[in-house]
């Protein structure tokens, strides 16, 4: 079958690599893309919220499935634009409605849907300018730190957590009253500070059915030994050692289950991945946050360990029927490490031919995969703060990370930075 992937980072050339491996997929076009996915099939260059352009493309292609990577053209109900037009409906499409995509749209949507379903969470209220006076309040009351949420997609920027009560109310008001993060703060959640450490699980559901795929943890700050400013995510490890069985299946039967099933009970139309963020706090599970798909860099990782046929899978999942399929993974560990332009996420530049990219060849150990990367008459550039990372697969989580920065150093360009201790602490 011929199919559309929409998304331009390592997510998407982890996930085109992937879909190519299918003996299903036929031709792979990717809208936008970047010269790692142009390897894989056709980039189309449109945006990913350019709906028209999409539909418009799945009908001259003669698409049959439409994976959606990133959560923007979620939000904006693209699922729902290609499912209510007659010409685009029978699409089998990988991603959730407008309205279950507030999952990751709205923070306050999903703190209540976790809690009308009895999923753990935690405790929280959530204030706008209507309520702002009893928002003030609470806060004095609150015990520290306090975690302050701003509702909508803030780009991984909207979570402020204060160690004080002074700046806890100074940041409130300016998300509330004076916009911080634009419209998407103006509704605020307030949350209790959860200590533990940090998961991710992927899930994959029909809206009836669900499999779940490899876990990962991956490590936002820039700095090594989580240090520095927050950023798309520097570098990811799975499996998670601390991820063990008993504590996967208090997962399942407390946040997974549950999940899908009040999918069910709130007629959400969900046909996609569920990305669950968790923390785990003693040897319980707690969701700090859904989004609704995958993440990257953990795609990267996630992936090359997946054995399934991916375009199998996918299918299964938009036709509804994900009903008992065995997942099987490569139980070794893989590890990513994201290269980075100088400066990031602050300001950085753009446009850094790279070298040594071309001449890298793909094992089935090792893999590059390109996020900021664009070609220039036949020279790749850097074109983005993240620009490729490489993944490695082997026994221990340190003979990966070695493996991943033997190949780290052969590919370079000006200023590139990245962090030498992702999975530190699974390191002896
Ligand atoms: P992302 O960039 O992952 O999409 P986001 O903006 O959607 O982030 P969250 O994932 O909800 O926001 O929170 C960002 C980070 O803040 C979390 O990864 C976690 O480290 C921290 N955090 C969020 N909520 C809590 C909490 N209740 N207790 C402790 N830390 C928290």
């Amino acid at each position: 079958m011929n199919i559309l992937l929409l998304g331009s980072g390592g997510r998407e050339h982890a996930l085109a690599w992937k879909l190519t491996q299918s003996k299903f997929c036929d031709q792979l076009f990717i809208a936008p893309g970047n010269t790692g996915t142009a390897q894989h099939g056709t980039n189309l260059s449109f945006s990913v919220t350019d709906f028209e352009a999409i539909k418009t493309t799945c009908l001259e292609r003669n698409i049959e499935l439409v994976v959606i990577g990133p959560e923007e053209p979620l939000v904006k109900g693209l699922v729902n634009y290609l499912k209510t037009d007659p010409a685009t409906q029978h699409l089998l499409i990988i991603g959730p409605s407008q309205e279950a995509a507030q999952l990751e749209g709205s923070k306050a949507f999903a703190k209540a849907f976790m809690d009308r379903h009895g999923i753990p969470t935690a405790a929280y209220r959530e204030f706008t300018t209507e309520n702002f006076t009893d928002g003030v309040e609470y806060l004095h009351r609150h015990t520290l730190p306090i975690v302050l949420k701003a509702d909508g997609l803030a780009a991984g920027k909207g979570v402020i957590i204060c160690q004080n009560h002074v700046e806890a109310v100074s940041e409130f008001e300016l998300m509330i009253q004076r916009a911080k993060f634009g419209e998407a703060g103006k509704r605020v959640v307030v949350e209790e500070y959860l200590d533990g450490i940090e998961l991710s699980v992927f899930v994959l559901t029909d809206g009836n059915n669900y499999v779940v795929l490899p876990e990962a943890k991956d490590y936002k700050r820039v700095g090594e030994g989580d240090t520095g400013l927050n950023t798309g995510g520097m570098g990811a490890v799975s499996p998670v050692p601390f991820a063990d069985n008993t504590f996967m299946q208090k997962v399942i039967t407390k946040v997974v289950e549950p999940t899908v099933k009040g999918l069910q009970k709130d007629n959400l139309d969900y046909k996609g991945f569920v990305f669950i963020g968790l923390m785990k706090v003693g040897d319980e599970p707690y969701v700090i946050e859904y989004n609704c798909r995958m993440g990257d860099p953990e795609t990267e990782v996630v992936m090359p360990r997946l054995k399934n046929d991916l375009v199998e899978l996918l299918t299964a999942t938009a036709k509804g029927e994900l009903t008992n399929t065995p997942i099987e993974h490569d139980s070794r560990f893989a590890t990513t490490i994201m290269a980075v332009s100088g400066g990031y996420p602050n300001e950085h530049k753009k446009g850094l031919p790279i070298s040594g990219l071309k001449e890298f060849e793909q094992g089935n150990d090792v893999f590059v995969f390109h996020a900021g990367t664009k070609d220039i008459d036949g020279t790749i550039v850097t074109n983005g703060g993240r620009v490729f990372c490489v993944t490695a697969l082997a026994d221990t989580v340190e003979a990966a990370v070695d493996n991943a920065k033997t190949i780290m150093d052969t590919i370079d360009f000006e200023d590139k930075y990245y962090r030498s201790d992702i999975g530190y602490e699974f390191i002896s």
